[in-house]
């Protein structure tokens, strides 16, 4: 394992909470959160379903009007972030309130929390932000099985890995390909596939096994994988 992800790793299990592990915290609803973040919330697959279906729109019209993407510096895959106005503010925010309040992406759900996903152990890890809070931080105590009761998160356990097992089997195929050998083909087909070809009226897990397969096929008919 390099260094840097050394002290990821030992970060991860520092920060790490436990389900009676308390923090406090209270939204006031203040937007804060959605407003000149340090980093764009990074989206998931699922999170496109989830947004598409409580919108009742395509996945691809999430992925026009709220999002921008790049590829990724260590994955060298497609990666998906909400897309921000001028002014610092997520796309989906309207007058200080969430618009997908309830179909809310992941990222955004555990705040002020943070989750990980272990591919090894396959199970979602939840940490502490330190530093990473912006808005309220006071407020009413929260055990983490509290938290994520209230977002119904546990259910999005098995879909979210589902996506991420995925996503981690695109990773080892296209890290080791150089940036700029990545063709606009092999992008496009990678992008369909990990955020938008996804049916809103079918269930996710199997559509992500469907789209890992068909990737699978694409990687070896183009000698990407053996
Ligand atoms: S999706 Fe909703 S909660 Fe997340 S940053 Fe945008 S407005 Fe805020």
């Amino acid at each position: 394992m390099d260094t840097h992800r050394e002290e990821l790793v030992n970060d991860i299990l520092r920060n790490k909470l436990s389900p009676t592990d308390t923090f406090s915290f209270s939204c006031r609803e203040c937007g804060a959160c959605c407003r000149n973040r340090a980093t764009p919330v990074m989206l998931t697959g699922l999170d496109i379903y989830r947004i598409a279906k409580g919108l009742s729109i395509d996945p691809y019209e999430v992925l026009t009007r709220y999002t921008t993407g790049y590829l990724g510096q260590d994955s060298h895959a497609p990666v998906v972030v909400l897309r921000e106005r001028l002014d610092g503010s997520c796309s989906l925010l309207r007058k200080g309130k969430c618009t997908v309040h309830s179909c809310k992406p992941i990222a955004c759900a555990v705040h002020p929390i943070g989750r990980v996903i272990d591919l090894t152990q396959k199970k979602s890890i939840y940490i502490r932000q330190p530093g990473g809070y912006k808005g309220a931080v006071d407020g009413r105590t929260w055990t983490l099985d509290e938290w994520l009761d209230t977002w119904n998160l546990k259910e999005l356990d098995a879909p979210s890995l589902a996506w991420n097992l995925m996503a981690g089997m695109v990773a080892e195929v296209m890290h080791p390909i150089k940036l700029e050998h990545i063709g606009r083909d092999v992008i496009w087909e990678l992008y369909q596939h990990m955020y938008g070809d996804y049916d809103v009226h079918r269930d996710f897990i199997p559509q992500v096994e469907e789209n890992s397969e068909t990737l699978r096929q694409f990687f070896k008919s183009h000698k990407m994988l053996k």
